[in-house]
């Protein structure tokens, strides 16, 4: 499918401010990954349809992915919002017609994060967070990392979201830590050198 038809058939499928929303993201992602010298077509794909699950409403999503066959975790099933994430995956493949294993993991993860993320996943997932209507404390702090190394913009987007988690209360998800500890480790193991 081309990326124009993507664009219809996602802004058909989703409401308007989610739809804008995956647009802001779209064009910043491309904006970092002309900044880091990055090939585009995988990105633009990944960035456009990173909320396609989202046309599932958060109160259906766990029925949905059952449906589906998907097994959640129970930190996906007390924390609903994460799966449509999860359920991206199979939309972006059957209604899309993706089949990039690279975008649909970028996809796949553009919430928790994991370990050993792609560059184009790394761009989905921060420009998800640094899209120019995000707002929060420390955003201009990670937005010019963004464009100064992925890698630690990603470490600073990690420890923000742990951060926010543990003072909300919320549960953290294993591919977060996984995420957050591999890229920790690195650079300890970097600065002993
Ligand atoms: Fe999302
Ligand atoms: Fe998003």
């Amino acid at each position: 499918m081309k990326l124009e038809a993507m664009q219809a058939l996602l802004q058909a499928s989703l409401p308007a401010k989610r739809y804008e929303h995956s647009v802001a993201v779209y064009e910043t992602a491309l904006q970092l990954a002309h900044a880091h010298g990055l090939p585009e077509k995988k990105i633009a794909v990944a960035a456009l349809l990173h909320d396609c699950g989202r046309e599932v409403p958060t109160k259906e999503s766990v029925a949905k992915a059952q449906e589906l066959g998907i097994k959640l975790k129970k930190v996906e099933i007390a924390q609903p919002i994460l799966l449509h994430a999860i359920l991206g995956v199979p939309y972006a493949k059957n209604k899309y017609g993706v089949k990039d294993p690279e975008i649909l993991d970028a996809i796949r993860y553009h919430t928790t994060g994991n370990k050993d993320m792609s560059a184009t996943a790394m761009v989905v997932f921060l420009a998800d967070m640094i899209e120019p209507a995000r707002d929060f404390p420390g955003v201009e702090e990670l937005r010019e990392l963004c464009y100064q190394d992925l890698k630690q913009a990603m470490l600073l987007a990690y420890s923000n979201t742990i951060k926010y988690l543990l003072k909300q209360g919320l549960l953290i998800h294993p591919d977060c830590i996984k995420g957050y500890n591999q890229l920790q480790l690195e650079q300890i193991e970097q600065q002993a050198k």
